[in-house]
């Protein structure tokens, strides 16, 4: 740390799979960039028996960008799996009552007003949907990129503790012992995730609510194969979702109330199973198998009410969050960056400063109105599907029905879920 530089053209704090994809998209210019990271890196090598826990359902636009600044390679040489449908269905409910489900609730369920929307890559002349991958591999993928540029510095572990705006720069304070002068840059940009110490440094505030949810996460074994396949069925307490795995095995969020999680969370095997298959239905057969541990992450939605600030920009979860059904977190956080990266080379090239608040305010108006577009649609989404008043079941499952028979809606969707429509930065745009 004592012979580090001390001036940078942009610090970025977190290289997170958003901070680090950031900072793949500036290293090929000249700017001087140090990333800041609090927490140890993920290891390089992914043991084959033990999958991440956390995993990502990467959309196209994702990969496009991810081949554009050099780390899809490093993804594709670890594992992933291309998913090539989606299924989602809502069968009806427990028959019990509206109470939120919980796996005392007991079969069988009403097959009352079933819903079901189908989507295949294939109807629009697309091999892929997109690929399911472990965090940890996206990560790693980025970091092995990130270390190949000559002009970018990662600190870590470097706990961001103060951020202090000069006259033309930013002052940078970290945690640790023995640092004698703050670090500066023309441009701090903010990667540190929903509790992000920039944004809250910058008096830069928020808004949204709590699900009142948790989603829990586990890998599973099933009877049938996954076929390529997402799978997605709502239930009343919140959707439960099946990402297929490379191994064959499943990678299930189960969005439910923040009781109900913790009692999956630590459940036996055999009972977890159960209730899984309970919950999910016989669509991929039996639960045969969930090795490994569980766990429970609080689901909010928040919108920073700023992007950006003078010498300042929030990119990723540190300006958005949203409710994890769609899996469009980190897809949404990626094109913050490619489009942070696009605004930022833009005015460096043509001489302005890259802190000016007239620079970043171009990335605001440019990413603000779609993430805010997809966090409505996304907490819409929810709370159609959360709701058990049976005219509104009637509705939403016929809904459901006509939009799996009008070819040119489903288009629509899937372009839109693929991150294929909407203003995209250049590097999304590019054919991979
Ligand atoms: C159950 C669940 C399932 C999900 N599934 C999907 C999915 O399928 N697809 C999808 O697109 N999204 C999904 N998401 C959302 C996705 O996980 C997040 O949007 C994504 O992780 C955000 O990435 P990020 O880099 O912005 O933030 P983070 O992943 O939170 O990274 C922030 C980084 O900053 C570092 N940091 C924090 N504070 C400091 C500090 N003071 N100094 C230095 N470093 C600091 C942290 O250590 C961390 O490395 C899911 C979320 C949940 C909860």
């Amino acid at each position: 740390m004592e012979t580090m530089p001390q001036d940078y053209d942009v610090i970025i704090v977190g290289a997170g799979m958003v901070g680090a994809t950031l900072a793949c998209a500036l290293g090929s210019s000249a700017l001087r960039i140090a990333v800041l990271e609090a927490q140890a890196l993920p290891v390089d090598t992914v043991p084959d028996d033990d999958i991440d826990l956390r995993v990502s359902a990467i959309t196209r636009a994702s990969q496009r960008i991810f081949t554009a600044v050099g780390a899809w390679p490093g993804m594709t040489a670890r594992r992933m799996n291309a998913f090539r449908e989606m299924h989602v269905w809502d069968e009806g409910n427990p028959t019990s009552d509206s109470s939120p489900y919980t796996p005392s609730c007991t079969p069988p369920y009403t097959p009352f007003h079933k819903g079901e929307i189908h989507f295949d890559s294939a109807d629009i002349g697309e091999n892929t949907l997109g690929h399911i991958i472990e965090n940890r591999v996206i990560q790693a993928a980025l970091l092995d990129r990130l270390r190949a540029f000559s002009n970018v510095t990662l600190l870590c572990p470097a706990n961001v503790a103060s951020v202090v705006i000069a006259a033309d720069s930013m002052h940078v304070g970290l945690n640790q012992t023995g640092q004698s002068r703050p670090l500066t840059a023309k441009l701090v940009i903010g990667a540190d995730g929903a509790h992000s110490r920039v944004r809250q440094l910058a008096g830069i505030n928020t808004r949204g609510w709590s699900y009142a949810q948790k989603g829990v996460v586990a890998t599973v074994k099933t009877e049938l194969p996954h076929r390529d396949t997402a799978w997605q069925r709502f239930l009343p307490s919140g959707p439960l979702a099946f990402l297929p795995l490379h191994d064959g095995r499943c990678s299930i969020v189960w969005s439910t109330t923040p009781e109900h999680a913790d009692r999956l969370v630590a459940m036996d095997e055999a009972t977890f199973l159960a209730a899984l298959e309970q919950a999910f239905g016989d669509k991929l057969g039996k639960m045969t198998a969930s090795p490994g541990s569980r766990a429970a992450f609080p689901l909010n939605l928040q919108h920073a009410t700023a992007y950006t600030a003078p010498r300042l920009a929030l990119v990723g979860d540190a300006a958005h969050t949203l409710h994890p059904l769609a899996g469009q977190g980190v897809n949404l956080g990626v094109l913050d960056a490619a489009t942070l990266a696009e605004v930022i080379l833009d005015a460096y090239n043509s001489g302005r400063d890259i802190g000016a608040h007239g620079t970043l305010r171009r990335y605001e108006r440019w990413r603000k109105g779609d993430n805010l577009a997809m966090m409505a649609a996304m907490d819409g989404l929810k709370r159609l599907f959360s709701n058990d008043f049976a005219p509104l079941r009637w509705l939403r499952n016929s809904g459901l029905r006509l939009t799996n028979q009008a070819t040119p809606v489903k288009s629509l969707i899937m372009r839109h879920a693929m991150g294929l429509a909407g203003d995209l930065p250049k590097i999304a745009r590019r054919i991979e």
